[in-house]
């Protein structure tokens, strides 16, 4: 596994780990479409994606397609970092709460980090960013 800068000066790629418990997952992220798995017993919407329920432990799922938007739930500013993150650096940490529930740790990009606009509550939309091996990295963008 390598972590190396992307072009144009985005945030890292690294190639995932793709294993059958999360492939449905992947080939949607291969071709910029959320794909989560959603427990056929409660309904939870599970993240990260795998085919156990976290909430009453059921193993049936159903993948669909999310809408891929929600809302920056806790965010931070990292400004100094090792290795190709510290050549980004400043990037941003982020809770996405997607509109199907789950709370995803990921990157906010397309938006300066000093920028006022960024702030809990800032609406958000799925973005993927490719790696070398053509898989895709979930981030999010301002609306
Ligand atoms: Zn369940």
């Amino acid at each position: 596994m390598s972590t190396e800068p992307s072009p144009r000066g985005h945030l890292p790629v690294v190639e995932p780990p793709v294993n059958p418990d999360t492939a449905p997952y992947w080939r949607g992220a291969a071709e910029g479409r959320l794909v989560l798995p959603r427990c056929d017993r409660c309904g939870f919407v599970i993240w990260y994606p795998r085919e156990f329920c976290p909430e009453c432990a059921a193993t049936e799922v159903t993948w669909f397609e999310a809408t891929g938007r929600g809302t920056v739930y806790s965010f931070t500013v990292t400004r100094r970092a090792h290795g190709a993150w510290g050549e980004v650096a400043p990037f941003v940490i982020a809770y996405v709460e997607l509109t199907e529930g789950p709370r995803v740790l990921t990157n906010i990009v397309g938006i300066d980090p000093d920028d006022d606009r960024l702030a809990i509550g800032l609406e958000v939309t799925a973005v993927w960013e490719p790696t070398p091996e053509g898989q895709g990295i979930l981030r999010f963008a301002p609306t």
